[in-house]
């Protein structure tokens, strides 16, 4: 499979010069030059296959012959060693929970993905690759635990400062190993936007192989495709249509739905449920993309003002704004909104949502579903990982997991930085 940039301007690679590159030369982001639909026969005996078997299926043809088949069950019956399973709400809304991985968030399964791919291709080589990460709270604790100790790689992650939660803070700063946080006087796009400067900079990337972690890899974002697959497993003997509510940020794991869609993945409709950074929600009103500066949150996952991914959704609809529109909504809650959903819910049938989820719901809710629908909201992290805001607004207390547990008393080591500057002086020590 060779991945194009879509700025165009930079030249085809394969599946793993894509994963090491992270972002194309001409800063574009990668994307498979085709995407061929999985026989019928797949979706038909889906029951009778493991989820090992089914991410096998669906994502070899990304992988292509890079990796040798045993090698790509091995890794992917590693990554994939937990449940993933849809819960029922009520009649007709069910939340996919996509939290019971090491670091009890949706990112668990793209980052434990994507270190052991890059374990697998920098197996043999002496420099190691420097994976550069900007994160907005989760991506942090998925990418650190999942690369933690991988032969070959050095982990750096920027983070805003006292703009993540303690836990996630917590599991980002407290691995040691090949792991360093730097933490950054700013908010997250200002983490994102140094990143994306070191990767052009060649003054570092002529001594430094430098890859990225955020969905923008192609390692990390793909595999996120498997969630919609493994909840179509869970729901089909519903004889519904299928409605995925996605709470999006930079709208990685939306995007890996919609390439389930065209796996042939059957779904009637994908909802972007995002909190008040609502760039996507002001362009399917206005078909005018205008970013602005993100947010602070009770979503913080998601405070996101210029989703990279957003341009991966448009060329899977060829770019074609009505066609998107027909598959696609987004819809912009605010905090308020999303703490009564959290209440809703918990009074209503004692479910604990997280911000995220209950973002989702409140998509769900905003889009209406008809009597053949079954509306499908994304789990993205666990209640505990919000754990301030979930208690104070349902007026519960939630048992500390034994994974967040382990990290809590734990020290704490970052290093501050300031500017893209102190960045690079970090890099070229
Ligand atoms: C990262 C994250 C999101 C947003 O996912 P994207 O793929 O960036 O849209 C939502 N919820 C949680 C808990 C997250 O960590």
């Amino acid at each position: 499979m060779q991945y194009y940039s879509l700025h165009n301007e930079a030249p085809n690679v394969t599946f793993s010069e894509a994963v090491i590159k992270g972002l194309a030369p001409d800063r574009g982001l990668y994307f498979p030059e085709n995407i061929t639909p999985l026989p019928d026969s797949f979706f038909e005996n889906i029951e009778d296959l493991d989820n090992v078997e089914i991410a096998y299926q669906a994502i070899q043809q990304f992988v292509g012959d890079e990796i040798p088949e045993n090698e790509l069950r091995d890794i992917l019956s590693d990554v994939l060693s937990f449940d993933f399973p849809v819960v029922e709400i009520n009649d007709t809304i069910g939340t996919l929970e996509l939290f019971h991985g090491p670091t009890m968030a949706f990112k668990d399964v793209g980052a434990r993905f994507m270190a052991r791919c890059l374990g697998y291709f920098n197996k043999d080589n002496d420099n190691n690759v420097t994976v550069l990460v900007a994160t907005s709270g989760d991506t942090g604790g998925a990418v650190a635990n999942g690369f933690l100790g991988v032969k070959g790689v050095d982990v750096v992650i920027l983070y805003p400062s006292g703009k993540v939660s303690d836990i996630q803070e917590k599991q980002l700063t407290t691995l040691g190993q090949n792991i360093t946080a730097l933490e950054v006087d700013g908010v997250f796009d200002d983490c994102q936007e140094m990143v994306k400067t070191a990767f052009l900079d060649t003054s570092i990337t002529d001594h430094k192989q430098l890859t990225s972690a955020n969905s923008i890899n192609v390692a990390r974002w793909l595999p996120q495709l498997f969630y919609f697959i493994f909840a179509y497993k869970q729901l089909k003997k519903k004889n519904k249509e299928i409605v995925f509510s996605v709470p999006s940020g930079n709208f990685g794991n939306i995007c890996a739905g919609i390439v389930a869609y065209k796996l042939g993945l059957p779904v009637k409709h994908f909802v972007a449920s995002t909190n008040v950074n609502d760039t996507v929600v002001r362009y399917l009103e206005t078909e005018n993309y205008n970013p602005k500066p993100s947010k602070a949150t009770i979503s913080n996952a998601m405070d996101v003002g210029n989703p990279s991914n957003f341009i991966r959704i448009q060329q899977l609809f060829d770019n074609n704004f009505a066609s998107l529109k027909n598959y696609f909504s987004a819809y912009s809650f605010d905090d308020n909104q999303t703490k009564k959903a959290m209440m809703e819910i918990f009074d209503t049938t004692g479910y604990i949502a997280d911000p995220h989820g209950a973002v989702g719901y409140l998509g769900l809710k905003e889009h209406t579903l008809s009597s053949n629908e079954y509306g499908v909201f994304l789990e993205t992290a666990h209640p505990v990982k919000f754990l301030p805001v979930v208690e104070e607004t349902l007026k519960t207390s939630i048992k500390i997991p034994a994974q967040i547990e382990k990290v809590m008393n734990k020290k704490q080591y970052s290093i501050k930085i300031d500017t893209y500057k102190k960045l690079k002086e970090y890099l070229l020590k």
